[in-house]
């Protein structure tokens, strides 16, 4: 049984490699210093975060069917219901994937890093296995939670198009909000339900602490001047993926 409220294989792993591309490229830019993007804020730099907010979502179609081509079989067969059944508890576990993750195909490394993202195999190799873990808890979810909180529209730009969900308080935030007590605990693992590219230009405008601390509710997020122009832009935008 799949049960997953149409999202297939391929979809859950590309949600994935978003996930970890995005925190790839802000990690270049902070360390690529914010100056030059301050100077290209000032000069309507909000045409140019949208182009690469697109550029970067087409990126991560791209990798993603690249690496998709070369899963094994049993990638995209586990579930819910295998993992469950499997008392050996190697049913989702990075331990599947550890033959692709020895034998990742060369082009898909040479894209990352020739486009700067990563500097090389042994980077791409650590990245690619945080997606997979991502990839392997999002196949073998139990399925109900998401319908039933799950909108039709994004959250943002309201277009009815094949939605991701987006951790208020990003995961990665998680224990340094407990310790510093910026949120309580039942906060954490709130979501809103995001078009891939609204997803992709919020974790560009803010770094994961900032966006916990800060912006973890969509009225928040609704409030900005960034945000707002964003919306005013793509919410005129048909969605090229069609929920029927
Ligand atoms: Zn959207
Ligand atoms: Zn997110």
């Amino acid at each position: 049984m799949s049960g997953f409220d149409h999202r297939s294989y391929y979809e859950m792993l590309r949600d994935s490699m978003s996930v970890s591309l995005v925190r790839a490229v802000l990690n270049k830019e902070l360390v690529e210093s914010k100056e030059s993007r301050l100077r290209a804020s000032r000069n309507g730099g909000e045409v140019d975060a949208k182009k690469e907010a697109e550029e970067l979502a087409e990126f991560i179609e791209f990798l993603a069917a690249d690496l998709f081509e070369y899963f094994p079989k049993e990638l995209t067969e586990v579930s819910y219901d295998s993992k469950t059944a499997d008392e050996t508890g190697w049913t989702g576990s990075i331990e599947m994937a550890e033959g692709l993750l020895n034998n990742l195909p060369s082009t898909y490394i040479d894209s990352i890093v020739d486009a700067k993202l990563l500097n090389d195999a042994e980077d791409v190799k650590r990245m690619t296995t945080s997606v997979l873990e991502d990839y392997l808890a999002a196949a073998t979810a139990p399925p109900l939670k998401w319908t039933e909180t799950r909108p039709l529209e994004c959250e943002l730009c309201g277009r009815e198009v094949r939605l991701t969900y987006h951790h208020l308080i990003p995961r990665s935030t998680h224990a340094r909000v407990l310790k510093k007590k910026i949120h309580p605990e039942y906060m954490l693992n709130r979501v809103a339900w995001l078009c891939r590219l609204c997803h992709s230009f919020v974790h560009h405008c803010e770094e994961n602490m900032e966006l916990a601390k800060n912006w973890y509710t969509i009225e928040l997020l609704e409030q900005r001047d960034d945000i707002q122009r964003w919306i005013a832009y793509i919410s005129k935008r048909p969605g090229r993926t069609r929920v029927k």
